[in-house]
């Protein structure tokens, strides 16, 4: 069970999908974003299960997507693009269009309730775990951060900034590649609440039993009217746009590095060590 990236459980209704690579900080390779994946469809086909819980082992929640270049890349029978002089931007956007938007989109709409437990260190891709989640509870230590435009790039994939702290504070964060603390991501509306860290697991299951209690079907349909109001406002069709503008980042750094992001990897690994 050690070895495993991902863990499944089912306790009393509610399903429990732990991240468990805490030697890595929980950074997401291509296999582990597949299994999280699975374990979130299981659980949103199990009609024993009431709610989702997505929490993390280890100190930290993520440190976002893999970019270390060390792991087996290949999952399946598609393979993560690493020839960039032949594969041009096409690779990449196929790529990402299924694990990180494809992915993220496909969890906001499961018609369950779901909570993400944070705690520690949530940098970039770490945000497309907890964001599309329905609830976040923020441990009193954790750090939300998306320093993607240090790359190059005008930030993460699945482009939830603005919607989760409007359009001021998304810039100031963005421009800045800030870290919010737990206490400024709930003042602004992204966490639900904050908990002390050692509290974290006991309030999220029982917030999760709470609402277990309720009927299912008008837990999904309160789901998706607060989805469905979001989506008429332009929630769906600006992820997308955002996306595609977030992909030409990547064509740039290819034009002008021959590489889909513009920093150094080991100057990028270095500084996120320091914040
Ligand atoms: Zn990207």
């Amino acid at each position: 069970m050690a070895d495993e990236l991902v863990l499944y459980e089912v306790v009393d209704r509610v399903a429990v999908v732990t991240l468990n690579r805490a030697d890595k900080a929980n950074a997401q390779t291509p296999q582990m974003l597949d299994q999280i994946d699975a374990c979130l469809m299981r659980a949103a086909a199990d009609k024993e299960v009431r709610v989702i819980v997505l929490q993390a082992n280890g100190k930290h929640f993520s440190a976002g997507h893999d970019i270390s270049g060390s792991n087996d890349k290949t999952t399946g029978d598609d393979e993560f693009p690493n020839d960039w002089a032949t594969s041009g931007l096409e690779s990449i956007y196929e790529w990402e269009t299924k694990r990180y938007i494809g992915y993220a989109r496909k969890w906001r709409d499961i018609r369950k309730p779901t909570i993400a437990a944070v705690q520690g260190q949530c940098i970039a891709g770490g945000l497309l775990l907890c964001w599309p989640m329905d609830l976040i509870i923020a441990a009193d230590n954790a750090k939300f951060s998306d320093p993607v435009v240090r790359m190059g790039i005008g930030g993460v994939e699945y482009h939830g900034h603005t919607w989760e702290v409007g359009a001021r504070k998304a810039k100031e964060w963005l421009f800045t590649a800030k870290i919010f603390t737990a206490v400024e991501a709930e003042q602004y509306g992204m966490v639900n609440r904050v908990v002390p860290l050692d509290d974290l697991r006991t309030a999220t299951m029982e917030l999760a039993q709470q609402i277990s209690q309720m009927h299912p079907f008008a837990l999904a349909q309160a789901k998706r009217a607060v989805n469905q109001t979001q989506d008429i406002q332009g929630f769906y069709t600006a992820l997308q746009s955002a996306f595609d503008i977030h992909q030409t980042g990547h064509g740039n750094a290819l034009v002008v590095n021959g590489y889909p992001i513009l920093v150094d990897l080991d100057q990028m690994k270095a500084s996120l060590k320091q914040s």
